[in-house]
C-alpha cells in the first residue's frame, strides 16, 4: 500500500500530493503544507508541532522514498528492455541458447557464445534466413525475434570462397 499523508490521509504522488520533507523529519504532502502555511503563516508539523524554518514550499525537498512505490495507475511498461532468447545452431546442428538485450549487436551474440559455451567465434559468421548478419548491427536492426534460430557458418572473406 502506498504511504499516505498523515494530514489528509491521501496517498502521496507526484505534484500536489508530493511528500515534502520537514525539518523535524516528518513528511507531509505539498497540498497540506500549503494549507497549513496559509492558515497559520508558518509550516508547523501536524504530527510533532515543530515549526520548519522555511516559508517557501518549493524549497522543501521531496521525500522520494515515500514515492518509491508502485503507483496504482502505473502503466504496464517494462522499465528495462526485455531480453530476448535466441537459438544459435552450429554446423553440426547443435543448438545454443543466448539471452540478450534487443539492442545488443551481432558481435555481442558471438561474445555470449564464447563466454557461455566457449565456442570459438573468430571464424564464424551468423546467418538468419540465408542472410549474413553484420557484426555491428543489432538484434533489433536485423529483426531477430524471440525463438528465431540463427545459423553459424564458416566465415570467408568478401562473401566468396577463395578459389585457386
Ligand atoms: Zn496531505
Ligand atoms: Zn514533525
Amino acid at each position: 500500500m502506498a504511504p499516505k499523508c498523515k494530514v489528509c490521509f491521501e496517498s502521496f504522488s507526484q505534484g500536489e500530493k508530493a511528500p515534502l520533507s520537514l525539518q523535524c523529519g516528518h513528511s507531509t504532502c505539498r497540498q497540506c503544507i500549503l494549507k497549513i502555511l496559509d492558515d497559520i503563516g508558518e509550516i508547523k508539523c501536524a504530527t510533532c508541532r515543530i515549526v520548519t524554518d522555511e516559508t517557501d514550499v518549493d524549497r522543501l525537498p521531496v521525500n522520494y522514498d515515500l514515492l518509491d512505490t508502485e503507483p496504482d495507475d502505473l502503466q504496464p511498461v517494462a522499465r528495462r528492455p526485455a531480453r530476448i532468447s535466441i537459438l544459435v545452431k552450429d554446423l553440426t546442428g547443435k543448438q545454443f541458447r543466448v539471452e540478450l538485450d534487443p539492442n545488443a549487436t551481432v558481435m555481442q551474440i558471438k561474445r555470449s557464445l564464447f563466454n557461455q559455451y566457449g565456442l570459438s567465434v573468430d571464424n564464424i559468421a551468423l546467418m538468419l534466413h540465408g542472410q549474413r548478419l553484420q557484426e555491428d548491427t543489432s538484434i533489433r536492426d536485423n529483426g531477430i525475434m524471440e525463438g528465431d534460430i540463427i545459423e553459424m557458418t564458416t566465415r570467408y572473406e568478401g562473401g566468396r570462397v577463395a578459389r585457386h
